[in-house]
């Protein structure tokens, strides 16, 4: 409720400073609502802050200062509030930090005015450096967004003089311009595509639910190419003409601009975009429009939920069983359930929608809490390619090489019909591991207990934990004999080096999301290939989100086994949606593709589900394997991450912890561990793992917060709770 408070009311302030609660200030001059965005002072600081509600008013009176004043910002409407006070309950995080998720943008408070922008100029500079370059490849970068000088000069890496230099030559126009405009308003009457009949009928059944006006989610179920986009910009539309916002949250920044530019296509006008890559006066932009109403469509990433919206209408999740929508670091929370509570709260709809969906969305559907539109047939003519495993065991391959012959063989069909072959693994660089020939040490991370993963394009060992890289060394590090070392294990490096000595005639390229620097270089670099700029790709799970390759006919699977190795809950849930991913992949476009999936366990479960293409049957045996473990949608899990400089101590207050879980036992939960986590040890801390299992339905956040509130950390340790653990590493 909007509460107002008169001038010297007590109202309690919420901040982003670290602290466990709100704190009391007097309301100002002319007073202040519940929401308004204010400036208080702190100590000998002014920070930002929230009017929470009326104040605690257990503080001594005569040390309350006042408000300084309430900024020019729409204040926070109470559904935001809402939404950040259930979903830092549903995560356990302290307020202060969802706070700080809401308001990731810079100079909220400060007054509208000019500022001096730049834009690409008509003519090139009379010579070009390397500093040059990269200022032009910025903005190129940015798809023609304007910079500040330096937003401009931090981007390309650059002094201001190379931007002055640009300017005077005519290759950077200067403007000045308005801070924050409203985004153009996108055109609903234009006409969509035509739709196919099952397109038709859930674009319909879409429309219905945002006619309601109310909160309902639906699963949106359809493989690859069948048309899902093309129904959810339906929706979008709808939601638009009701004059109400839409987000639509994807799981990769690579996909941005294609989607961009359907966006484009469909409404006449680009929507706003939000993601990390987007320069901090775009972000303040978007934050304000949101609010103001300046900004009918969001497209980005996960933190675009905490966004300020005025009346949200629609939610979309692209790809909603992508494991991306979990933060995994800071604030733990899933974008796809966090935009079902934002949905519930503030009465709009979502649309979960994917090829293959996690089983947690697949369940609800069953139980008939989410809605379900399936769209059955690929747009077009084309079908879901023929899929065959090849049993390695009965390949002869000599060590050192992950290409079967039977592979080969198709491939070699492929080229020579001029058409395009996939080759996929799921593991960048060279080689997962590096070993010495002498004396048998494998190369590890300094700060982890991860191996170095040689990366031969870039002449580096790096540490896929902790980002830590060094030059490939020519001794042992330990022995130090010379030139012992060996490359052990495929990686897509070594497996384009394979696929070039098989192939030589054929043109073979690289797909990894660390080889292609910017996203635009990774843009051209995607088009060219779908262009048929190359013969053979060979690709990392990149190939698998969504892009086009319209020859592309054939899909070789170097290794399925790979993703089924491992205690992981969702190991069986994983593969299956990868390898149907990256299979799709194969004839999109007019002809029948083949997905050749090299494995040692035909006759896995999993493997056979993946190759008859039973979806239903593999949901179905993966729901009742779960059941019968009460794990996942079935029981509920929360993981606790300890971890400390000290081994032994982490341990330690680990077992101390799993000695006295009374408040757990309250609920009938469980707790597992303490254990080494998987990955012991990140950046120099060592890592202890606890895991508690409750019945379904439990409420589990009040139980371990009950359980952990005595707990006193010693200095130096740290305590993360991850709600419905994605990863167990
Ligand atoms: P999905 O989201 O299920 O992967 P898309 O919506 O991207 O599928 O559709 C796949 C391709 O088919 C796209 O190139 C899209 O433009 C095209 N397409 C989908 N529906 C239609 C339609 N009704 N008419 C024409 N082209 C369509
Ligand atoms: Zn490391």
């Amino acid at each position: 409720m909007q509460e107002f408070f008169d001038e010297g009311a007590l109202v309690a302030v919420l901040t982003t400073q670290p602290l466990d609660r709100t704190l009391d200030y007097f309301a100002p001059a002319g007073g202040c609502a519940t929401g308004a965005f204010v400036q208080v002072p702190l100590g000998p600081r002014q920070i930002a802050g929230v009017v929470w509600g009326p104040g605690q008013g257990d503080f001594d009176r005569s040390r309350i200062r006042t408000v300084t004043r309430v900024l020019n910002v729409a204040p926070m409407r109470d559904e935001l509030r809402e939404f950040l006070t259930r979903a830092g309950d549903y995560t356990l995080t302290p307020m202060h930090a969802m706070l700080r998720l809401a308001t990731r943008a810079p100079g909220l408070g400060d007054p509208p005015s000019m500022r001096t922008i730049y834009r690409r100029g008509d003519t090139g500079p009379e010579r070009m450096t390397d500093a040059r370059r990269r200022v032009l490849d910025a903005l190129e970068d940015y798809g023609g967004a304007a910079f500040t000088q330096r937003e401009l000069c931090e981007a390309a890496g650059v002094t201001s003089s190379v931007v002055k230099g640009l300017v005077k030559q005519g290759a950077l126009r200067e403007e000045a311009a308005p801070r924050d405009t409203p985004f153009p308003r996108l055109d609903t009457t234009r006409p969509g595509k035509p739709l196919a009949p099952d397109q038709a009928a859930s674009a319909g059944v879409l429309r219905e639910a945002l006619d309601t006006r109310a909160y309902g989610t639906t699963l949106l179920r359809g493989v690859t190419g069948s048309g899902k986009t093309e129904v959810y910009l339906e929706a979008v539309a709808r939601c638009l003409e009701q004059g109400r916002q839409a987000l639509v949250l994807l799981p990769e920044i690579a996909l941005t601009q294609e989607f961009l530019s359907r966006v484009e296509a469909r409404f006449g006008a680009r929507p706003a975009e939000w993601h990390s890559g987007v320069t901090m006066t775009e972000r303040r932009r978007i934050w304000k429009m949101v609010g103001e109403g300046g900004a009918e469509l969001v497209v980005g990433a996960r933190s675009a939920l905490f966004l300020p919206f005025r009346s949200l209408g629609l939610i979309v999740v692209d790809e909603e069983h992508d494991s991306s929508y979990k933060q995994e670091e800071g604030v733990l929370y899933n974008a796809r359930d966090m935009a079902v509570l934002r949905a519930s709260i503030c009465g709009a709809q979502v649309v979960l929608s994917s090829a293959t969906p996690s089983l947690e969305t697949w369940a609800n559907a069953e139980a008939g809490k989410y809605r379900r539109l399936d769209l059955t047939s690929r747009f077009g003519a084309s079908v879901m390619p023929a899929m065959r495993a090849i049993d390695m065991r009965g390949e002869e391959l000599p060590t050192g090489r992950w290409i079967s012959p039977t592979l080969a063989r198709a491939v070699r069909e492929r080229i020579e019909a001029g058409e395009q072959a996939l080759l996929f693994i799921n593991r960048r660089g060279y080689a997962p591991v590096t070993l010495c020939r002498a004396c048998g040490e494998q190369i590890g991370c300094d700060h982890c207990s991860a191996s170095m993963v040689e990366h031969r394009f870039h002449k580096r060992l790096v540490c896929h934990q902790c980002g830590e890289s060094r030059p490939i060394p020519e001794a042992c590090p330990s022995c130090k004999a010379e030139g012992k070392l060996a490359a052990i294990g495929p990686g897509v490096e070594r497996l384009t080096e394979e696929a070039q000595a098989l192939f030589p005639e054929a043109r073979v390229a690289t797909l990894s999301s660390d080889l292609h620097g910017s996203a635009r270089a990774l843009k051209q670099r995607l088009e060219a290939i779908a262009a048929g700029g190359a013969d053979v790709v060979v690709g990392t799970q990149l190939v698998a989100k969504g892009h086009n390759f319209p020859l592309l006919t054939l899909v070789g699977v170097i290794d399925a086994d790979l993703g089924l190795q491992g205690s992981d809950l969702r190991a069986a849930e994983r593969t299956f949606q990868l390898m149907r991913q990256v299979s799709g992949r194969a004839g999109r476009a007019e002809r029948r593709g083949v997905a050749l999936i090299q494995t040692h366990q035909p006759d896995h479960p999993v493997i056979r589900a993946i190759l008859t293409g039973e979806e239903e049957t593999f949901w179905r045996t993966e729901a009742e394997a779960r059941r019968a473990m009460t794990m996942p949608p079935y029981g509920r899990l929360a993981g606790l991450i300890l971890s400390s400089t000290d081994a032994a101590e982490a341990m330690r207050v680990g077992t101390d912890l799993a000695r006295t879980p009374a408040p757990l036992a309250g609920i009938g939960a469980r707790v597992f561990g303490p254990a080494p986590a998987p990955i012991a040890r990140v950046r120099g801390r060592h890592r202890v793992r606890l895991l508690v299992m409750a019945p379904r339905g439990a409420p589990i956040q009040q139980a371990i917060a009950a359980w952990l509130a005595p707990v006193q950390l010693p200095k130096d340790f740290r305590l993360a709770v991850d709600i419905d653990p994605q990863s167990f590493l």
